[in-house]
């Protein structure tokens, strides 16, 4: 009976949908669906100019370069302030991240570490260098990994012809999706991270509108384009593993995305004539 019910109400959507556009005789004709106002013109004046910002510059092989302006900076190659041990609490005693730093980068020693502030649509940027001398294989050389929550794992580790499961080598999405290409340099040499993140949309009823999206850049090579994540999920807090090798890390940033004509600025007074 339960399914006859069901099968009845499948058809009835099913016609309903068929034939809910065609109009019927004597009915007026609908006015078209109102769209979202169009807040600025083509080529419009009066729209508020995007803020200014020092854009930085790009990392070297022996230098990391200068985040731009905007930038939250979490790690400057002097401190680890703006992380804390995984498993103990931000503000307690022994919560201070114990891996090694010297020479402007942080040496990966005695457990993960996660960011004290979320974040949510971002743009990332970290480098690491997996141990110029090389032990181990397969996923037990220079494994770490940065976590940003529904997103999973971005994994961090020497694929530099060190053959593993693709959904596992480095700039995988670990366990979901192998990197496009592996562009991997070598052990002991500095490698970046550039990630594009936004969160889940989320319409006023609590329905998503648009999934998850993610894009990572490996060394500069696009490896994962808009991958989209389903689901409802929030801001995150990031999170760097500990795989038990001694990974290096320098230069880590992370810009807060606002939509457009948020953070902006004013056009300037017309010129008088
Ligand atoms: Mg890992």
């Amino acid at each position: 009976m339960r399914r006859a019910a069901v099968a009845a109400a499948l058809l009835a959507a099913v016609t309903f949908t068929l034939f809910a556009d065609e109009p019927k005789k004597d009915e007026p004709k609908k006015e078209p669906e109102k769209k979202e106002p169009v807040k600025y013109k083509s080529n419009d004046r009066t729209r508020p100019r995007p803020k200014v910002i020092d854009p930085g510059t790009a990392s070297t092989a022996d230098q990391p370069g200068k985040p731009p302006s905007d930038a939250v900076i979490l790690f400057d190659g002097k401190d680890l302030s703006e992380w804390y041990r995984s498993g103990k609490k931000p503000d307690a005693e022994d919560a201070a991240p114990t891996w090694k730093i010297e020479n402007g980068y942080a040496e990966l020693k005695g457990g993960g570490i996660n960011s004290k502030q979320k974040f949510g649509n971002a743009q990332l940027h970290l480098e690491w260098a997996t141990p110029m001398e090389v032990k181990g294989n397969d996923q037990g050389r220079g494994n770490s990994g940065l976590y940003l929550g529904n997103f999973g794992e971005v994994q961090i580790l020497d694929s530099f012809e060190n053959d593993t499961y693709p959904d596992g080598q480095a700039s995988a999405l670990y366990g979901k999706f192998p990197p496009l290409v592996n562009a991997s340099r070598k052990p002991g040499e500095w490698q970046t991270y550039d990630i594009i993140a936004h969160l889940p949309k989320v319409d006023d009823a609590g329905k998503v509108t648009r999934p998850g999206i993610i894009t990572v850049l490996h060394n500069g090579v696009v490896v994962h384009h808009a991958v989209e994540f389903g689901g409802k999920f929030g801001e995150y807090q990031l999170h760097i593993q500990d795989h038990g090798n001694p990974i290096r890390f320098r230069n880590i940033w992370v810009r807060r995305l606002a939509n457009y004509d948020v953070e902006s600025t004013p056009p300037p007074e017309p010129k008088k004539k």
